[in-house]
């Protein structure tokens, strides 16, 4: 239902966590985060209002500079711990959340059960990360992109990976997605609200767009891999 994104040098936490909340008035029943803490993706998820997993997190807060989150609207599978977003694959090197619906993942769950897979939650979006896995071919973005190929539905993603922890990639396909520039840090968010207290500048991602964002730079290219040069929309309106 809600996403977020963030790459840059502050504590991506707090700006995950401050996001979610301007997009709660669209209403949820889970919320989460991934960070990339020392190269490795740390997670927390709970079912329940966004003070829920604050308070889980002010337990045992996560640290680091880049991360996603997002608050969920089930559709496939209860709400439930398991079934919050982000999810990570078999090795916990991807982590996705996903606005929308996937189509087929019956059909893929299935394919991939048959080679081995066992998956956490009863979602349509951890065949996502798991098909990350089985197509990875050691480069994110080119693996993202073969990814999508196999995906059919609405969504919208973002996407991070331990192996690559100064990136996060943003996809769109019939799911609304932004992407915030800032100065040395960038966001994604499936709604302006979420980013305008840190940045007026944004790109409207249309279906069929994807965005690569580190800290000091965007790259917009379509699904199948021709880079795109957009206009950057400057926000006048207050939230
Ligand atoms: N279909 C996904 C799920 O049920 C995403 C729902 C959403 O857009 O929040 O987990």
């Amino acid at each position: 239902c809600g996403i977020v994104g963030y790459v840059g040098a502050k504590n991506a936490q707090h700006l995950l966590v401050e996001g979610l909340r301007k997009l709660e008035y669209r209403g949820y029943d889970s919320a989460g985060i991934a960070v990339i803490q020392q190269n490795k993706i740390a997670v927390e998820k709970t079912k329940g209002p966004l003070a829920a997993l604050e308070d889980e997190l002010t337990r045992q807060p996560l640290s680091g500079t880049i991360g996603i989150g997002h608050t969920r609207w089930a559709t496939h599978g209860k709400p439930s711990d398991e079934n919050s977003h982000p999810h990570l694959d078999a090795d916990h090197q991807f982590a996705v959340v996903h606005n929308g619906i996937i189509e087929n993942y019956i059909e893929i769950k299935e394919e991939l059960q048959a080679k081995g897979y066992t998956f956490l939650s009863e979602t349509d979006t951890e065949v996502i990360a798991q098909l990350l896995k089985e197509m990875d071919d050691g480069d994110l973005v080119s693996t993202v992109r073969k990814v999508i190929q196999r995906l059919e539905g609405a969504y919208a993603l973002a996407i991070t990976s331990e192996r690559e922890p100064e990136k996060l990639v943003a996809v769109r396909l019939a799911s609304p997605l932004i992407i915030g520039l800032g100065k040395d840090e960038n966001f994604i968010a499936s709604d302006i609200p979420a980013i305008l207290e840190h940045t007026r500048d944004v790109y409207v991602l249309e279906d069929g767009e994807m965005a690569v964002l580190t800290s000091d730079q965007v790259e917009l290219s379509t699904l199948d891999g021709k880079a795109l040069q957009k206009e950057i929309l400057h926000v006048t309106w207050d939230a």
